[in-house]
């Protein structure tokens, strides 16, 4: 059984969820994780994973490119609402500074509010005793990475994910060492040119890595280009088995266990 740990199932993209569920389930992915982004996929994705519990945990956050769009009460709000419903994890929180400001923000004002609202939720995930998955993009360089970093070394009690990890040996050793943390490979690995994660997909630790789709985006080769289902994290362990030489299976487990660790996820799941 594989473990899809990152994906958005609240999206205008999917209609019907239960054939979502159907397909992924086909295809040997039995549980994921569902990635909060701002105030209107909070509600919905309680609903569903109430909904769904075999199939869907929930994490509740505010993206980084989604700062903008939400109060201080509103943060609050979800506060609540994490403090009073079962989370995996606190996630996708992060630094984002590949995009431009959104429009009446200066970059500067922007980057505030991104860094003051992942310290909020690292204090968030540090009280509930939650882990917590990572977002960060540059444009170039690795502001996003380092000042995420920075603030991750402040909170030893929370375990970070770096999400569709496409970094470098480093890095990764960095996150391993310095954070006790993980990272986690999306169909990122399949695309042709995406020779340096792969290498790192090749030598990462058992316990270290996690597999995930980010669906509806990301869909991998042979899918490339589609709306993504959690399902298709199986061409994802496919091509982590071919580059490490083992079998699909023994990486479904590894992965699947690591999960299972990650995010509490209760008995039975
Ligand atoms: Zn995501």
């Amino acid at each position: 059984m594989i473990i899809d740990t990152h994906c958005h199932l609240i999206s205008e993209k999917y209609g019907d969820l239960d054939l979502v569920r159907a397909e992924s389930l086909a295809l040997g992915v039995g549980h994921c994780v569902t990635q909060g982004t701002s105030t209107y996929d909070w509600e919905p994705q309680l609903a569903l994973a109430a909904r769904m519990p075999d199939f869907v945990s929930s994490c509740l956050a505010v993206h980084p490119s989604e700062v903008h769009t939400v109060s201080d009460e509103q943060f609050e709000h979800m506060v609540q609402l994490c403090r009073s419903h079962p989370q995996a994890a606190i996630g996708e929180t992060g630094l984002d500074y590949f995009w431009d400001a959104p429009e009446g923000w200066s970059e500067q004002d922007f980057r505030a509010r991104q860094l003051h609202l992942l310290e909020r939720h690292f204090e968030l995930a540090q009280e509930l005793g939650l882990n917590i998955s990572l977002h960060t993009r540059d444009k170039v360089g690795l502001a996003s990475f380092e000042d995420a970093f920075a603030i991750a070394r402040n909170f030893p009690k929370v375990r970070p994910v770096f999400h569709c990890f496409i970094g470098d040996g480093a890095q990764a050793e960095r996150i391993f060492s310095e954070l006790d943390g993980l990272i986690s490979f999306t169909g990122i690995l399949t695309f042709n040119k995406s020779e340096h994660v792969q290498a790192v997909a090749t030598w990462c630790p058992a316990d270290r890595f996690m597999v995930e789709t980010d669906s509806p985006f990301l869909s991998p080769t042979p899918h490339r280009g589609k709306v993504n289902i959690p399902g298709r994290t199986k061409f994802v362990v496919d091509k982590i088995a071919e580059l490490r030489g083992m079998t699909a299976e023994e990486v479904a487990d590894c992965t699947t266990a690591n999960a299972r660790r990650f995010f509490r996820l209760p008995e039975g799941v």
